[in-house]
């Protein structure tokens, strides 16, 4: 690592409420920053990736091009990637009455009746707010889902997420998934790949015949090169006749010699099977090297609504897919829409989710926001390591328990050596019998965290 603190200018990244804003700086170095391991580390970027790391203790003099951040205090952790939202409807809820909400049969509907009075520039807007909440808190790159609606041209909101996925290009990266439903004519998917569609996506597990749907996604597929993300088995009880969508997934997947990343979305009937029923198809989904990814907060909400007892948690095999060595990256999905009235477009929130749902360790917890999505969407990996794109949100240095917990909001986010976003929180207490019989005169402003750890 080369470094002189006199010939580079440094930068402080301040403190988690200070008022002080990075956001647009082009970063070089970041100097004694606690890596995921708990050690400090000088770290250069060159190009946008990780040129040079060294312990901060040995750090040798030399020159970096451009300024550096000091950044005791924080940690760096590699950013979020989110591998399955929902932009198009992202923020609609408000457009609903307000009822107890409903299953992912109820949540359709209710979208398919607004959808003919969506267009591009409602989608476009909406989609652009929801990527500043996910940026702002640490996510830089998103895989989202979009609807084919059957009413007015049927590419009108892929068409609004191929601009603002343009628009965004350098910043933050986002991966457009054309979601076909069965009824949407085969010649919608072709021509969405002709425009840009990064994805081919579908809905096998709500058609008439889901083998059918599996097979029509594919052949469109093997014909453009284009990778597959289906939503798939996304119930808690079986079908007719205990036939799974990604099992047929996965066995046309290996019978056609697909090259492309297949990833398979929800897979929420997994999560209800028996071990001796499970095992041979967590074996077949490992052999066919698809991705999983895992929903928590939508299919909490969605699923075991019909229950009366012993509720269904609506997650898919997470531990047994582990343990097999199939790759599961987990997302927010839905936020503020038919599907989930919450949510917040937060990697923390999900980490959170998945160590209370899913049982997953903290590390665990934390791959499957970060480097594991990054897998499974065919990304070059983001962090720290040596080559890495320099995607990486700084934390304050507490406790990583404490940030998967979602505890911390104070987040600076770096994109390609860029800081695309930076939030810092402030907290005025006024708390007690002394402060209230004082007055405002004695209200205690305090740094969040209360206390840094180092
Ligand atoms: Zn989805």
């Amino acid at each position: 690592m080369q470094h002189d603190a006199t010939a580079a200018a440094t930068l402080p990244v301040g403190p988690p409420d200070g008022a002080v804003s990075l956001a647009g700086t082009e970063v070089a170095a970041l100097w004694s920053v606690r890596q995921p391991d708990g050690t400090l580390v000088d770290v250069s970027f060159v190009g946008g990736r990780v040129a040079a790391l060294s312990p901060t203790a040995s750090r040798p003099p030399g020159v970096v091009a451009g300024p550096g951040l000091d950044a005791r205090g924080w940690r760096a952790l590699p950013a979020a990637c989110e591998p399955h939202a929902h932009l198009d409807k992202a923020f609609t809820a408000a457009r609903f009455p307000a009822e107890r909400g409903a299953d992912l049969e109820g949540a359709v509907a209710r979208w398919r009746a607004l959808a003919p009075r969506v267009d591009r520039a409602d989608v476009l807007g909406r989609a652009r707010s929801a990527v500043e909440r996910y940026a702002s808190r640490g996510t830089t790159t998103i895989r989202t889902h979009v609807d084919a609606p059957a009413e007015g041209d049927p590419l009108r909101m892929l068409d609004a997420l191929l601009a603002l996925r343009d628009e965004l290009a350098g910043s933050v990266t986002v991966q457009v998934c054309l979601l076909a439903g069965w009824h949407t004519p085969t010649a919608v998917l072709v021509e969405a790949a002709a425009r840009g569609a990064d994805v081919l996506g579908g809905c096998p597990h709500l058609a008439p015949d889901p083998h059918g749907e599996v097979t029509r996604v594919l052949d469109v597929a093997e014909r453009t090169g284009l990778p597959v993300d289906l939503h798939v088995d996304e119930q808690t009880s079986l079908a007719s006749g205990g036939a799974l969508d990604i099992e047929d997934l996965a066995r046309q997947v290996l019978a056609r010699g697909l090259t492309q990343r297949v990833t398979a979305s929800h897979a929420v009937r997994l999560g209800s099977l028996p071990p001796d029923r499970l095992g041979p198809v967590v074996e077949l989904v490992a052999r066919a090297g698809l991705g999983v990814v895992t929903l928590p907060i939508t299919n909490l909400y969605l699923q075991g609504r019909d229950a009366t007892h012993l509720a269904p948690r609506g997650l898919t095999a997470v531990r047994a897919l582990l343990d097999a060595g199939v790759p599961v990256a987990a997302g927010a999905d839905n936020v503020r829409d038919p599907f989930n009235p919450v949510g917040s477009c937060d990697p923390f929130e999900t980490t959170a989710l998945l160590m209370t749902a899913a049982h997953l360790s903290e590390r665990e917890a934390l791959d499957a926001v970060t480097t594991t999505p990054r897998t499974v969407l065919g990304m070059p990996p983001a962090g720290l390591a040596l080559g890495d794109r320099a995607d990486l949100v700084l934390v304050p240095d507490v406790p990583l328990g404490d940030v998967l917990a979602g505890a911390e909001p104070a987040r600076v986010v770096v994109a390609g050596g860029r800081v695309v976003a930076d939030t810092r929180v402030r907290r005025d207490l006024a708390l007690g019998v002394a402060h209230r019989a004082a007055g405002p005169s004695t209200r205690k402003t305090v740094p969040v965290p209360d206390q840094l750890v180092r």
